[in-house]
């Protein structure tokens, strides 16, 4: 069955999907995207990722493409179209149609793609054996907190990552601290047992999973800072672990070849695990 996708106002087979040359999306990278986990066919979270949404169009003075609730119908039928029970959506809006010329077009309509996902679960071995990430410097723009579709420092990242046969790369500041990965959240359990993630700002994306995480970790009674830590910190750490939508919470046990606490997935990632998938009405697995 061919996959559907919703663009240009009309749901139509992937392979007969066009784009215009002149999209601002593909010129200047000028839009912003959300990707929501599918669980059973319904999405998870959606609420938060459509606030992360309007938000992101606020601030790069998009309009949204549809009303909210419209947008969410589509989702949805993009969902029964593809008889998708597991995976994601993807959203992408860009500043629309326009002769391509630096300053916001006077009257182009925004431009909205609605795709299905198919997420890989993380494999078996990656969950029992925990993920390895390198470092590398941080050589993002001073807006992060936007999910803006300019995305060419963290492909870079993730490249070298790749390239070095490891899942992810976390990002350094110029202070040596690490602000997050090229595509998820950074958390460690400190040498003493505390949980540490950077607090929301413009260095970071403010990551739905993160997000969900912290509210988890505060009912469990675990203590939590929100604050920046460094790499010298992540190798000392107890335990380390990522988050984000296809993810969830990734145990990390090696950062730059060194191995975190005893090299196996900690106690308190598997736990977070466990309750973060509680949380959002998943089968915990
Ligand atoms: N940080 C970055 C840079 C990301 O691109 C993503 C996800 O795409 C995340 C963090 C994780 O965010 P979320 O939990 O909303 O998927």
């Amino acid at each position: 069955m061919p996959q559907i996708v919703y663009i240009n106002g009309r749901y139509v087979p992937r392979a007969a999907a066009t784009v215009r040359v002149e999209d601002r999306g593909y010129m200047f990278g000028d839009g912003v995207y959300e990707a929501i986990a599918v669980y059973d066919g319904r999405l998870v979270a959606a609420d938060r990722h459509f606030q992360r949404l309007g938000r992101s169009l606020a601030e790069l003075r998009i309009a949204w493409p549809m009303p909210r609730a419209a947008l969410e119908v589509v989702a949805r039928e993009i969902i029964a179209r593809n008889v998708l029970r597991n995976g994601g959506v993807y959203i992408q809006v860009t500043r629309g149609v326009a002769p391509r010329d630096h300053k916001f077009p006077k009257d182009a309509a925004p431009a909205l793609l609605v795709m299905a996902k198919r997420f890989k679960p993380a494999p078996a071995a990656l969950l029992r054996d925990g993920a390895s990430v390198i470092t590398v410097p941080d050589e993002r723009w001073g807006r992060c907190d936007i999910k803006s579709l300019n995305l060419l420092p963290n492909v870079l990242a993730k490249q070298a990552a790749a390239e070095q046969g490891v899942q992810e790369a976390w990002l350094v500041d110029e202070s040596g601290n690490v602000t997050e990965g090229a595509s998820t959240s950074a958390w460690i359990v400190t040498a003493e047992g505390v949980l540490a993630t950077r607090p929301n700002g413009v260095e970071i994306l403010p990551g739905v999973t993160r997000a969900i995480v912290v509210d988890v970790v505060r009912e469990l009674g675990l203590k939590l800072e929100l604050r920046a830590f460094s790499r010298d910190e992540a190798y000392r750490a107890r335990e380390a672990f990522l988050t984000s939508t296809s993810n969830y919470v990734l145990p990390i046990t090696r950062i730059d070849g060194r191995i975190v606490g005893d090299g196996m997935p900690g106690p308190v990632t598997r736990r977070l695990r466990d309750a973060y998938l509680a949380a959002t009405g998943r089968t915990v697995a």
